[in-house]
């Protein structure tokens, strides 16, 4: 019998697959598109990822920025210089890739255009029906993403799936060593602009409230005609999310949830690549220590979670509380745009953060404090 199954090949699967696989377990990843596989993505990476792996990542590493723009509805512009480690841009399929020939070399099988269509727990290990067959094994990894069907299946918490879209852009992008982030003109969301060497990628999602996938797909053809686009240069595809909400619990009976399934997603900035490539490598470890004879072991990934990655979540979801303005007060994001992103000593501490160089928690309290001073908020 296997000792885990994962499901679905992105970079949380994968991330568990290699974990898994360097410790000597018998894992096989099952993914139900053809490898590899095109993801929609800004493929914007902290560069912190690599202490997490014994491999050289250069080889998906399409750019390399050290600027960030900040933009006010396309406009009231504000820079800032990283001064850090540059944050590295990936095409995802080549990136997802990598990763899966790394946890192949280990030893991982990974099985493409292989769906998965069922799983039952018997008491002692999960039944795994697929389109290419059945398997058994002691664990499952649910790491199928933000639409999958694991979440449901193991019998977790549903997530809210929140609207999302990307536009691929075929010319090469005004700054190809900076990312551009412009609030305001997606109502309760925001729009990213990230290079990828001779090409672009600008992502739009909404981050509170109820607005629709239209409205994405509305703010991005607007975003492709201020940049002088036709539309031979560009490609619209949809992109859902599960963004982070609140603490929840990530491991059942022989189950766990990685990336997008767990709902790891920045709720401020939507990163999502960060907290799959983590959450794999603490899944790997927590299965690795249940099979060795640890009874808490699964127990202790949902808290491990909670404390490296959760806590500053909790930052990210209040800051996005008042920037997305989930209180409906009128001019509340336009506000925050220039009391917390304008000034440039913000806009350089929303860069550090993206790089990895400084965490929410670092400055979170400080920063609700004169949010709610500002906006003359109690509790
Ligand atoms: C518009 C937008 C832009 C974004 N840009 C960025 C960014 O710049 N940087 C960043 O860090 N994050 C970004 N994210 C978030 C990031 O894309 C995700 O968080 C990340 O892809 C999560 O990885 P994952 O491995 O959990 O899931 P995924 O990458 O979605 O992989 C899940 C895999 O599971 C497979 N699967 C699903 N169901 C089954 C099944 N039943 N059987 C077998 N296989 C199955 C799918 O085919 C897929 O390959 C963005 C999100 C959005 C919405």
């Amino acid at each position: 019998m296997l000792d885990c199954i994962i499901v679905g090949a992105g970079p949380g699967g994968a991330s568990a697959a290699y974990h898994l696989a360097k410790r000597g377990r018998r894992v096989v990843v099952l993914e139900k598109a053809k490898l590899p596989r095109y993801k929609p993505c800004g493929g914007g990476v902290s560069p912190v990822v690599a202490q997490w792996f014994d491999f050289d990542f250069s080889p998906a590493i399409a750019a390399k920025v050290d600027g960030v723009k900040f933009t006010w509805q396309h406009g009231d512009r504000v820079a800032a210089n990283l001064n850090t480690e540059p944050m590295w841009m990936v095409k995802r399929d080549v990136l997802d890739r990598l990763l899966l020939e790394q946890a192949q070399a280990l030893g991982a099988e990974i099985r493409d255009e292989t769906e998965v269509t069922a799983l039952n727990f018997n008491g002692t290990a999960w039944q795994v029906s697929t389109t290419g067959g059945n398997l058994e094994a002691t664990y499952a990894i649910g790491a199928d993403g933000a639409t999958g069907i694991c979440t449901q299946l193991f019998g977790f918490e549903e997530r809210e799936i929140r609207p999302g879209g990307v536009l691929e852009i075929n010319t090469p992008p005004d700054a190809p060593d900076a990312v551009h982030f412009d609030f305001g003109s997606l109502k309760k969301g925001f729009i990213w602009d990230f290079p990828q060497g001779s090409s672009h990628t600008a992502s739009a999602a909404i981050m509170r409230g109820s607005g629709k996938n239209s409205e994405v797909k509305k703010q991005l053809l607007n975003y492709a005609k201020q940049l002088n686009l036709d539309e031979s240069q560009f490609t619209y595809y949809d992109c859902p999310t599960v963004l982070w909400s609140e603490e929840r619990v990530f491991h059942q009976q022989n189950s766990l949830l990685v990336g997008d399934a767990a709902g790891l997603a920045d709720p401020l900035l939507a990163e999502g690549i960060r907290p799959a490539l983590l959450s794999g490598l603490r899944a790997a470890e927590a299965i690795d220590n249940s099979l060795a004879g640890d009874n808490n072991a699964l127990e202790n990934y949902t808290q491990i979670l909670q404390e490296e990655w959760g806590k500053d979540m909790g930052y990210a979801k209040t800051w996005g509380d008042f920037f997305y303005n989930k209180y409906n007060i009128p001019g509340m994001s336009s506000q925050i745009y220039k009391i917390g992103v304008k000034r440039p000593v913000a806009a350089k501490i929303m860069s550090q953060i993206l790089c990895g160089e400084m965490r929410y928690s670092d400055v979170g309290e400080q920063v609700i404090k004169i949010f709610k001073k500002f906006f003359k908020l109690g509790k």
